[in-house]
């Protein structure tokens, strides 16, 4: 599963800052995740206590902060709210465009102690 990787990788990064500051665990993390990340909220909720089991981040509390997508149309110069990948501009139709927000996944603040 997509999501129980994803879970590994942030119990990597949460042990690295555990161990780099000789802390012994994570009280509490934040994560932000975009509407754009790829991630699927409930399967990640899913995964999380599984994946963190018997590691730094067991009795860490988890916040995410979801971060809607937005993009920058290059045919209108219109911004506007992306929820999926692929959709189009919804002023013009057009689908080149950058994306300006929404792909972050990413540790945000952790508490050690
Ligand atoms: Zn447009």
């Amino acid at each position: 599963m997509h999501e129980l990787s994803i879970v590994m990788s942030i119990v990597d990064i949460a042990e690295a800052q555990v161990k780099k500051n000789h802390a012994r665990q994570v009280d509490a993390i934040e994560l932000e995740i975009g509407e754009l990340a790829g991630v699927e909220p409930d399967a990640f909720d899913f995964a999380w206590p599984s994946a963190v089991k018997g590691t730094v981040l067991d009795h860490a509390q988890k916040e995410i902060r979801h971060v809607p997508g937005r993009a920058l149309c290059h045919e209108c110069d219109g911004e506007f709210v992306l929820h999926e990948a692929f959709d189009s501009c919804p002023a013009c139709g057009s689908f080149v465009y950058n994306i300006l927000q929404g792909k972050e996944l990413r540790v945000k603040s952790l508490v050690l102690s």
